[in-house]
Order: structure tokens, then sequence, then C-alpha cells
């Protein structure tokens, strides 16, 4: 079965009338997957209450819970009338809400918090199908957590979720309608886990890599990725296309549209990605597939919460294997590193995770002295850079004149040009860009 799928974030289904929306925009004869993200503020809103758990703060615990509720129980009302339909959604709502406050009294772990974070999207999918029926529109709904499952290295488990998917699906060979949960996943023990914010995007680009479907659909707020972030900087414009490694780029290097490794199952097995805008569903929004794009710089991205780490030795000067020896203590703390810079006494490199920072410290300090700066921003400055056409560094500094640059990275890869600033100059970096590169 040759099965789109499309998913659709948070606001598109953030209130009762997004919902019915939804039903009308999905509800027509290609045979589908919806992916569904929790609806706009759950997710945060369980985070605040998990938080609150591990505080053990149970004064406060229950009016969250109770206040998160309420708004369901409004939802509920819009969107079921008839008496039988609004006792099933208000059941559906008890279910959930009795299963979190449940945790008011155990001993509050990470599976807990886990736990709790899937119930934004194993809320809506069940709203969403429940709603559906409503309207007499037949669906099967797909439960996540019976085939999304990650491996012990926290990746997806390409091979289960294929098998568990196709056998499933062919119980069902003359339905045209699926819906699943995004984000919720399994780990290799069997407990629930889930993708990572913004995860659903991620669900949808797996699925669609393991069902070798036509196209992924990803439908939000905006129509398709802009050419700067546009919560800062005005004005941006829509990017009608992208390649798969410019968009990975710019998913990775923080153009929140897109989850950061989205783009990788879906070009592993080439297949276009399209984001559209489920307000304006016939603007055209971002193709992004496997053809290479036209020559020239399409987009910025910034990722905040940069660390960079400035190593220097004595030692480096002339010397093989120094190189190795830094590396090898990151991949030891399972650490990547983003951006690196090189002189003939030091190294400097960015992480953006901080939880094995101090034991990598510890071990980088036997080795060279070493320096730490917080709060850094990579800007990445996306398109076809052809390595041997003169003018784009200098476009890209020239922008940025008046911007003190802690690292520069050009030349990694055609697709990327990098700076590190610290980022308090975060926003007057894009601003510069949008106006040097893109004449705004
Ligand atoms: P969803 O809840 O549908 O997953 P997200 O909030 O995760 O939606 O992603 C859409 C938002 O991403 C947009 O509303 C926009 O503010 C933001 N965004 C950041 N950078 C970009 C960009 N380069 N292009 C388009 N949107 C961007
Ligand atoms: N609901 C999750 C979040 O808010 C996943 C998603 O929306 O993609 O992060
Ligand atoms: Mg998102």
């Amino acid at each position: 079965m040759n099965l789109l799928i499309q998913k659709f974030g948070g606001t598109s289904v953030g209130s009762p009338q997004r919902i019915k929306d939804l039903a009308k925009l999905t509800c027509d004869t290609t045979p589908k997957i919806v992916v569904l993200s929790a609806m706009s503020g759950t997710t945060n809103a369980l985070v605040e209450i998990c938080e609150t758990l591990y505080n053990k703060d149970n004064a406060k615990v229950n009016p969250l819970i109770q206040s998160l509720e309420d708004k369901y129980r409004l939802v509920v009302h819009d969107l079921f009338s008839e008496t039988e339909a609004l006792q099933k959604g208000m059941q559906l709502l008890q279910q959930h809400f009795d299963y979190i406050r449940g945790f008011t009294l155990d001993m509050f772990t990470a599976n807990e918090e886990k736990a709790i974070l899937a119930q934004g999207e194993l809320l809506s999918t069940a709203l969403f199908q429940y709603y559906l029926e409503t309207q007499k529109q037949t669906s099967v709904l797909l439960p996540a957590l019976q085939f999304m499952r990650l491996d012990t290295n926290e990746e997806p488990d390409m091979a289960y979720i294929e098998q568990q998917l196709t056998e499933t699906l062919a119980q069902y060979p003359t339905t045209p309608f699926f819906i699943t949960q995004g984000y919720i996943c399994r780990n290799a023990f069997g407990e629930i886990d889930n993708l990572k914010r913004g995860g659903s995007d991620y669900t949808a680009s797996i699925i669609g890599a393991a069902l070798r479907s036509p196209e992924i659909q990803i439908w939000t707020d905006i129509d398709g990725m802009h050419n700067n972030d546009p919560r800062i900087v005005q004005p941006t414009h829509p990017i009608h296309h992208l390649s798969f490694d410019e968009a990975a780029e710019l998913a990775y290097f923080g153009a929140k549209i897109l989850h950061p490794t989205c783009i990788l199952p879906a070009q592993k097995r080439n297949i276009p990605v399209r984001l559209k805008n489920t307000m304006q569903p016939q603007a055209e929004g971002t193709l992004i597939n496997n053809t290479n794009s036209s020559e020239g710089i399409k987009a910025i991205a910034a990722k905040d919460g940069i660390v960079a780490i400035n190593i220097k030795s004595e030692r480096m000067l002339l010397a093989y294997g120094f190189l190795r020896a830094v590396f090898e203590i990151f991949e030891r703390h399972k650490t990547p590193i983003d951006m690196i810079t090189t002189s003939e006494v030091a190294v400097s490199l960015t992480i953006d995770s901080t939880i094995h920072l101090n034991d990598i410290l510890i071990e980088l300090k036997e080795i060279a002295s070493v320096q730490v700066e917080m709060e850094q921003t990579i800007i990445s400055i996306v398109g076809q850079i052809p390595k041997d056409k003169a003018g784009y560094g200098y476009k890209v500094l020239e922008a940025l004149q008046h911007i003190p640059l802690r690292m520069v990275s050009y030349g990694g890869s055609s697709n990327n040009v990098s700076v590190l600033v610290n980022s308090v100059h975060k926003k007057e970096a894009l601003v510069a860009l949008n106006k040097g590169l893109f004449g705004y």
C-alpha cells in the first residue's frame, strides 16, 4: 500500500476548531497515515507537572493537573455534541488524567516522567479519531507504542519498526486512513520513551522511510522553511526547494520548523519531504528532495546553548595524535562535536550538551590547558556554496563586520558556512545577515 505520511504539529490540533478543520483537510481518498503531535501547550504543561512531581510539591501539582484537565474538558464539550460521543470523550479524559494523578503518590523517576509526557499525543490522537467517528469517517488508530522502538544506541530500530508496521497495516487492507502518535516510542527495554522535544517530525520521517512512502508531509503553522528565523527577524520569505543536505543542515543548526534529525531517514530512502501550512493549504510550501538546488545562499539558522572549548597545548605543535586524543575524550563521553577550528597550538570546538562537560574537562586538562565559554550561538548560513567560487565568505564576513566572531568554519561542506558568536549578539547577527545576504 502506498501511504502518504502527513504529520500535523501542535498548533494544527491546538483547538477544537483546528481539529475540525484538520478532519476536513485530511479526509480525502488518498491513502495515508496521519501523525499527530499533542495539542499546543500540552507537552509544556506535562513537563511542568513532571518538574513539580520531581520536587514532590503535591500542593502545586494537583492544581496543574486539574487546570490541564479543565482545558481538555472544554475541548471535548466543543467537539462532541451528542451525549454518547461526549460521554466517550469524558471517559477518555478521566482515564488519562487519573493515570497522571496516580504518579503523585509514587516514587518519581525518568521512567514515570516519560509515561506522563506520552499522554499529550495519546490524547490528541484518540480525540481526533473519536471526532472522525462522529463524522462517519472510518479510520484506524495505530498505537505508536506498539511499533516505534529505539535500539540500545537510542536510534530508531528500523528493522523492527518496518516489520511491526507492515504486519499491522496488512490487517487493514481496505482502510486508507490511519492515525498515529508522533514523538512517543519505547526504548530497547520496552519502557515508554520519546524522540525528544519536537520529535513528531522525526516519527513521520521514520514511518515514511520504513514504509517507503511516496512523500512525507510536515504540516505546521508557517508556509515552509523561511530564509531566516521568523521569530527573530522580519521580513523573511519561504524557500520553495531545498536539497536534503541543505534541509538537514538547517534543521540540525536550529531551524525549529524541523526536528534536528528528521531529514536523515527520508534522505536515506530518497523520500521527498514537503513542508506545508495547515492554515494556508494552498501555499506552495517547501519541497525537500535529492535534486541539487541552484547555486547561492538559501537560508540562515541559529542554534543556542552552545559551549565553546578552547584546548591549547604546546604538544600540538608539529605533533600527530593530539587531535585524536582530544576527540577520543568526547567519544568516550558520547558527546558530539559541532564546530572545530584549529591553529598550530590550539583547537577550539563546540558542543551542545553539557551533560558530560565536567568529566570531559577533567580528562582534557590532563593533556592541555582548557578554557570554556558558555552561552554561545552557532549561526549557519546554508545553500549551494561552491568551493571554487569567490565571494561567498567575503559576503558573510562583510555582513557581520560589526559583530565579534568567536569561530568561523568554511569549507567543511559546500552547503554550510558557520560562525560562532556570543548569544548576546545573535539577533544583531541574524538581522545583519538578512540585510547583507538577502537585501532586507
Ligand atoms: P509544530 O508545532 O507544527 O511542530 P514548530 O513550532 O515546531 O511547529 O515549528 C514551526 C515554527 O518554526 C514556526 O512557527 C516558526 O516560528 C519556527 N521557525 C524557526 N525557524 C524557521 C524557519 N527558518 N522557517 C520557518 N519556520 C521557522
Ligand atoms: N509534543 C511534543 C513536543 O511538544 C512533540 C512535537 O510536538 O513534535 O515537543
Ligand atoms: Mg515542531
